[in-house]
């Protein structure tokens, strides 16, 4: 049988490799861009020379199915797992950490209990929502909801909530679904250790996508620089596929694994005989919404900061790592969530940025930074709002068609894990479909 996937980022590359080693299975992989990896990618930096990502990428243990797949590409042993989950929140004037699995099972509460920034009424009022998780109402509710409803201070939510939100759902409290917010507590309080650990990759994360792996394999072809534009199903129920220049005929089946913009492009130039049931679907892509995330890079001289990752609290930017560059040290600030500064000119950008690191390390020396890099991505993930919670689609439209995508049904934040959870449900429900 013959298989079109649309999109090689992690949910096509997911479906790919839950599907390639079945027999009598011919695949083919459409990418518009000339690589695969999507929205996540890497580049040698032309003046530093250093390679870097367009942003910085978290992980945790939880993520099985992202694992899955880097272990059928060979790379899973250049992920780095932390021993126990552990990440220093640092203010002006104070520093906590939160740990997790540390000191046994209720290490987390223990820490929690530590916390320089939190009041005592702030921490029981704290354990008492953690305590209650499972019996919070969360129904197309945000999370700025049901913390207010379940007793959160003002303190709390800027020194607890708000970091947990925006680094899991890049998404601001007042937006972000409390259905997926719940689901990730659970997880942060109630999984296992190794779920909770951070992971971070050794290498460009690019690399971790790296098909050779699977590449040679007969019945699998890679078709860059081919963007889709356009879909059509034949008397036969064989499908088509056209890009402004030519078509690929014959298909049995499509899997799209691609943003919902995209997808809404394809869909509205083709005719399908289902057009009844994308009705809803066309226009709830329409209506979706994306949230920026910025990544500033900073090459320095002087190593201003001890660990080598740190959350930043009453900051703008939320995030810092560190790594040794070939010249000194190079720091990466994220700002999830950056609707407010994203049409600020660079320079704008760079001043918020060093005047967050002037307030929070003594040592910060502007004039040490010799060089910069500052990425945007502009739609860097949907916002999983309550309503786009309620109309995030199953991966299967109908026998057939498929489709895929960190924003589609995983009951997940629009994350890594949750491109590769629907690249792998899509492919499920294809194999069922055929029986194969
Ligand atoms: C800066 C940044 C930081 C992030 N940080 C994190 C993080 O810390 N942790 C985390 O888990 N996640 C993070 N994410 C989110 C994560 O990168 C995404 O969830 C994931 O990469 C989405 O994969 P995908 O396959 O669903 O979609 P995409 O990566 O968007 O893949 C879709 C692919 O389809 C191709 N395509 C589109 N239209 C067509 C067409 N018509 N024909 C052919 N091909 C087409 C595109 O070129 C692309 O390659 C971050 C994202 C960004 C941008």
């Amino acid at each position: 049988m013959k298989i079109a996937i649309i999109g090689s980022g992690i949910a096509g590359i997911s479906a790919v490799v839950n599907l390639v080693n079945l027999p009598n299975v011919e695949i083919t992989l459409f990418e518009a861009t000339q690589k695969v990896g999507g929205r996540i990618f890497s580049f040698q930096e032309p003046i530093t020379k250093d390679f870097i990502d367009n942003g910085k990428h978290i992980m945790v243990g939880a993520y099985q199915n992202f694992f899955a797949l880097l272990n059928q590409l060979g790379t899973y042993h250049f992920l780095e797992f932390q021993k126990y989950l552990n990440v220093k929140l640092i203010s002006k004037n104070n520093c906590d950490i939160f740990k997790s699995g540390a000191l046994g099972k209720f290490s987390q509460f223990i820490s929690l209990l530590s916390m320089k920034n939190l009041s005592l009424k702030d921490k029981i009022a704290l354990l008492n929502f953690i305590k209650n998780i499972s019996h919070i109402k969360s129904n197309n509710k945000t999370v700025a909801e049901i913390l207010l409803e379940n007793g959160q201070s003002q303190n709390i939510t800027t020194n607890f909530w708000e970091p947990i939100t925006l680094a899991t759902m890049n998404t601001k409290i007042e937006y972000a679904s409390a259905d997926i917010f719940l689901n990730i507590l659970n997880k942060v309080f109630f999984s296992d250790k190794n779920s909770q650990k951070l992971v971070f990759s050794k290498i460009p994360l690019l690399e971790l996508l790296n098909l050779n792996n699977i590449i040679s394999k007969k019945n699998l072809k890679v078709l860059l620089s081919k963007k889709i534009e356009k879909i059509s199903q034949t008397q036969e129920s064989k499908y088509m596929l056209f890009t402004k220049e030519e078509y690929f005929g014959n298909f049995d089946s499509v899997i799209f694994a691609i943003a919902p913009l995209h997808l809404f492009s394809i869909l509205k130039n083709s005719k399908l005989q289902i057009e009844n049931k994308i009705e809803n679907l066309k226009k709830n892509l329409e209506n979706i919404k994306y949230s920026p995330i910025i990544s500033l890079y900073l090459w320095s001289g002087n190593e201003f900061m001890k660990d080598d990752f740190s959350g930043m609290l009453g900051t703008e930017f939320h995030w810092i790592f560190k790594e040794k560059s070939r010249q000194n040290f190079l720091y990466t600030l994220t700002k999830s969530s950056a609707e407010g500064i994203v049409n600020r000119s660079k320079q704008e950008i760079i001043d918020i940025a060093y005047k967050d690191l002037q307030s929070i390390f003594k040592e910060f020396q502007v004039n040490k930074i010799y060089y910069n890099r500052l990425i945007i991505e502009k739609q860097a993930t949907v916002i999983i709002s309550p309503e786009m919670q309620s109309m995030r689609q199953e991966q299967r439209l109908i026998k057939g068609i498929y489709i895929s995508g960190d924003w589609t049904a995983t009951d997940l934040p629009a994350t890594i894990e949750s491109a590769a959870f629907s690249g792998k449900k899509a492919a499920d429900f294809l194999k069922y479909d055929y029986q194969i």
